[in-house]
């Protein structure tokens, strides 16, 4: 007897295949198998020494992957979608309001890197964009086969979820994504999430508690005011979704004080057109703003605008950008000085002892980023630039409080404020921080 090839594999338990950020931070995709579909929540590229599994060893066929449940629009959660697609996946793509509209940039960004012919690219990401639809938060929603599923606010970066899924019997998993830290600003606090079976938790900061983040706008403040009172520029590096739109929203707060003169007297520019791209969709989405923002704009003013605020676009403003003189505030990306403009930037600026440097974010080892920081505030330091040696001169700054993710306390706290006790796997995160994560939990009940 041969078995029916479309009998559907119901009686199957639910299973959750991690094909990607298990023990590391980037390239977060997980397989459930759940009342005979084939889920992916996210697909997601690896970066820097990351390393993923080839699709063609996954245990489904992109062809029958029948939904991909996007957890929000940072490249390491859905850089794999345009392979994915290239590969034969037809089904649905579903996700946040938000998440929706900002994956368009963030793809054509990343596929502005790849080897694929511009109107290639564009037929793709069309392809994509038909498959994908956006939800709104707090409601549940039907796939296939009684299985339902519904996303909660994560607070990371706009659009951000995470995804509770269940099958008909009423099992049900919860995917964590990137949670963010409390007080993000923008953003609400992470939804609490309620009870499930089972819980995929990230852990990127597991084993670490953050700095206070409430005197965070002051701390940068008086950093920038000490780097620009002599004349020199400023350079942030910054990512182009998520801080850049954080910087924005309190170097907006920082102009409202006409002694410090930044964005009001002393320009600021947003070197970066996808950066600038992204801010639109962050402004487009007030809706899904927290309260301190919604209450600045109905004050008449637009968290994510002031006075001397400059959009550099156009790649002949940029290279203007770098030749003119000080004092000047500089957002650019990318984030760890890999690539993009402030590499530029870095080359034209860096042997100018009046120019400064500020990181407001994670430096990974072995980016220009991290040699900036270690060796920028030693006589001598140099770093390398697409194969150049750049003397440092100017000088390097560290501001801690910055971080798009929840620490450990914040995981802790989350996981204890859902209902019942789920199981819990710890993903998203290095050896360190999911023990350190782990004997929290335990600790905690
Ligand atoms: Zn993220």
């Amino acid at each position: 007897m041969t078995p029916n090839p479309s009998s559907p594999p119901t009686a199957l338990p639910p299973e959750v295949i991690h094909l990607g950020g298990k023990d590391t931070v980037t390239g977060s995709c997980h397989l459930l198998r759940i009342s005979g579909l084939h889920i992916l929540v996210d697909c997601g590229l690896v970066q820097g020494s990351d390393t993923a599994a080839p699709m063609e060893s996954w245990p489904v066929k992109p062809s029958r992957v029948d939904f991909v449940i996007l957890t929000h629009a940072h490249i390491d959660h859905m850089g794999r979608i345009p392979e994915l697609v290239r590969r034969g996946f037809r089904g649905e793509i579903l996700c946040s309001h938000p998440t929706r509209l900002l994956m368009q940039p963030m793809l054509r960004d990343a596929l502005s890197f790849s080897d694929l012919e511009r109107n290639e690219a564009e037929r793709l990401l069309s392809t994509i964009d038909d498959l994908s639809w956006g939800f709104e938060y707090n409601e549940s929603f039907h796939l296939k086969k009684g299985a339902r599923f519904r996303l909660g606010r994560a607070g990371h970066i706009l659009g951000s979820s995470f995804v509770k899924i269940e099958d008909g019997s009423g099992w049900s998993v919860i995917f964590s994504g990137d949670l963010g830290a409390r007080d993000t600003p923008i953003l609400p606090d992470p939804d609490k999430a309620d009870g499930c079976d089972l819980l995929v938790l990230e852990s990127t900061y597991g084993d670490r508690l953050h700095e206070d983040r409430r005197e965070r706008t002051k701390r940068l403040g008086e950093v920038l005011e000490r780097c620009l009172s002599d004349g020199g520029k400023v350079f942030i590096p910054a990512f182009s979704l998520g801080r850049t739109q954080e910087l924005l929203y309190e170097l907006d707060r920082l102009s409202l004080d006409r002694k410090l003169g930044i964005g009001t007297r002393i320009p600021v520019c947003i070197d970066s057109p996808l950066g600038i791209e992204v801010t639109g969709i962050y402004s487009q989405c007030r809706e899904f703003w927290d309260r301190e923002a919604k209450e600045i704009l109905h004050r008449g003013d637009d968290p994510l605008n002031f006075e001397e605020l400059y959009a550099v676009v156009r790649f002949r403003d940029h290279l203007e950008l770098l030749h003119m003189d000080g004092p000047v505030v500089i957002i650019a990306g990318s984030g760890m000085c890999t690539g993009g403009r402030i590499v530029n930037h870095l080359k034209a600026g860096l042997e100018d002892a009046r120019n400064d440097i500020l990181f407001v974010g994670y430096q990974a080892a072995g980016t220009p980023g991290r040699d900036l920081v270690r060796y920028g505030r030693r006589p001598g330091g140099y770093v390398e630039l697409e194969g150049e040696r750049f003397p440092i001169k100017a000088r390097v700054h560290v501001l801690e409080g910055y971080s798009a993710h929840a620490d450990q306390a914040g995981l802790v706290e989350w996981a204890r404020s859902m209902d019942g006790n789920p199981e819990i796997r710890l993903v998203h995160g290095e050896k360190r921080a999911r023990e350190g994560l782990r004997r929290a939990l335990s600790a905690n009940g």
